[in-house]
C-alpha cells in the first residue's frame, strides 16, 4: 500500500471525477521542510511559529524570524505558505515571558490575546513575516480569534507595520493573504461576518472540538468527548465553509481532523478547499481522494448533520460508504 501511495508524490490531488482540492502540510520548524517536499505537499497550510519562540532562551529577533520564514517560503518555490502568528499560552510557555497563573489556561491568556496586549512582540513578528513575503506566496493567519474587535485590532496593527515598511522602501510581496483560524465556536457561529474581512479561513479542529464540547483536549477523563463526527461539530464546520464560499474566500482545515480518513469524505462533500495535515498523512489522503467521486457523496452531508444523532452513527455512515467503493 505504501509503495502505491509513493507513486502519488507528484500527482495532482484530484477526485475520481477530476475535481482538485489542495492537500497541504503542517510544520513546526523549517527543518520539517524535507518531509513536506518528500510527500508532495501542494502548500504549507500551517506553520506553527511558537516553536521558534519555545526553542529559544530569549525573544527571537526580527532577523532570526525573517530567516526562518524566508527559508520555508523559498523552500515551497512559489506554492503558498500559511504562517500562523505566535500561539503561546494554554499548555505552551516561554521561560522569558512570564504569564499569569491561571485556573483555566486554555480559556485564558493565549495566542492572539497575548499578541494584542504585548504588541511589540506581535509587531516584530509581523515585520519579519512581511519582509519574508517578498520571497514567495505568503498567507498570514491569526490564531484564537473570537470577536470581530480582535480581528480588527490585529489587522490594524498588521496594516500599520506594512505601511511603515513600504514607506521605508522595504520590498514585500504583492499577494499576501490575511486569514484567521476558526477554532473558537463564537467565530464559527459568526463566520458569515468574519468572512467579509479576511482572505481565508483555516478551521482548527483540535481547539474547535475542545471548546465546542467544553472538554480539555489533553484530559484523558473526558477524551470520550473528542467527537469530530458529532453532528454539532459538523454543523459548525459546514456553516464556516458555506460562509466562506458565499463571500468568495477559500476555507481550509489545519486541525488533526483534516487528515482523518473518516472525516475526509465528509469534508470533501462540504466542499472544503484545503486540507492541511502532518506530512506523513498526505499520500494516504491523496490516494483516498482518488477513489472518491463527488457524485457518490451527494446526500452524505445532509444525512450526517440532519438525520444522524451521534459521532458513531456518522463514523459508520462513512465507513459503509468507503467499503462500497
Ligand atoms: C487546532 O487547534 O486545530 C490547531 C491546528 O492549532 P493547534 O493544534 O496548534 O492549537
Ligand atoms: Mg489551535
Amino acid at each position: 500500500q505504501k509503495a502505491e501511495w509513493k507513486k502519488l508524490k507528484d500527482a495532482p490531488s484530484v477526485t475520481k471525477d477530476g475535481k482538485h482540492f489542495t492537500i497541504a502540510a503542517n510544520i513546526g520548524t523549517p527543518d520539517d521542510m524535507a518531509g513536506v517536499l518528500e510527500n508532495g505537499a501542494e502548500a504549507v497550510g500551517l506553520y506553527r511559529t511558537e516553536f521558534l519562540y519555545m526553542n529559544s532562551s530569549e525573544l527571537p529577533s526580527e532577523d532570526d524570524q525573517f530567516e526562518a520564514y524566508k527559508k520555508v517560503i523559498e523552500g515551497m518555490n512559489g506554492k503558498q505558505v500559511v504562517i500562523r502568528t505566535m500561539d503561546i499560552g494554554g499548555d505552551k510557555h516561554l521561560p522569558y515571558l512570564p504569564l499569569p497563573e491561571e485556573m483555566n489556561p486554555f480559556l485564558g491568556y493565549r495566542a492572539i490575546r497575548i499578541s494584542l496586549k504585548e504588541d511589540q512582540i506581535f509587531r516584530t513578528q509581523l515585520r519579519a513575516l512581511l519582509r519574508a513575503s517578498a520571497y514567495g506566496r505568503l498567507g498570514i493567519m491569526f490564531p484564537m480569534i473570537g470577536t470581530l474587535a480582535e480581528l480588527h485590532k490585529a489587522k490594524a496593527i498588521f496594516n500599520e507595520e506594512k505601511e511603515k515598511l513600504v514607506k521605508d522602501g522595504v520590498k514585500i510581496g504583492d499577494d499576501i493573504q490575511v486569514g484567521m483560524m476558526i477554532e473558537v465556536p463564537a467565530a464559527a457561529v459568526l463566520a458569515d461576518q468574519f468572512a467579509k474581512e479576511v482572505d481565508f479561513f483555516s478551521i482548527g479542529t483540535n481547539d474547535l472540538i475542545q471548546y465546542t464540547f467544553a472538554a480539555d483536549r489533553g484530559n484523558e477523563h473526558v477524551s470520550y468527548l473528542y467527537q469530530p463526527y458529532n453532528p454539532s461539530l459538523l454543523r459548525l464546520i459546514k456553516h464556516t465553509i458555506d460562509a466562506a464560499h458565499d463571500n468568495g474566500i477559500w476555507c481550509g482545515m489545519c486541525g488533526e481532523a483534516a487528515g482523518d480518513s473518516v472525516m475526509f469524505p465528509l469534508l470533501l462533500a462540504m466542499g472544503l478547499d484545503e486540507y492541511s495535515m502532518s506530512a506523513t498523512s498526505i499520500l494516504r489522503i491523496r490516494s483516498q481522494m482518488k477513489k472518491l467521486d463527488t457524485k457518490d457523496l451527494e446526500g452524505l452531508v445532509d444525512k450526517a448533520i440532519n438525520e444522524s444523532l451521534t459521532n458513531d452513527d456518522n463514523k459508520k455512515l462513512v465507513e459503509d460508504l468507503m467499503n462500497k467503493l
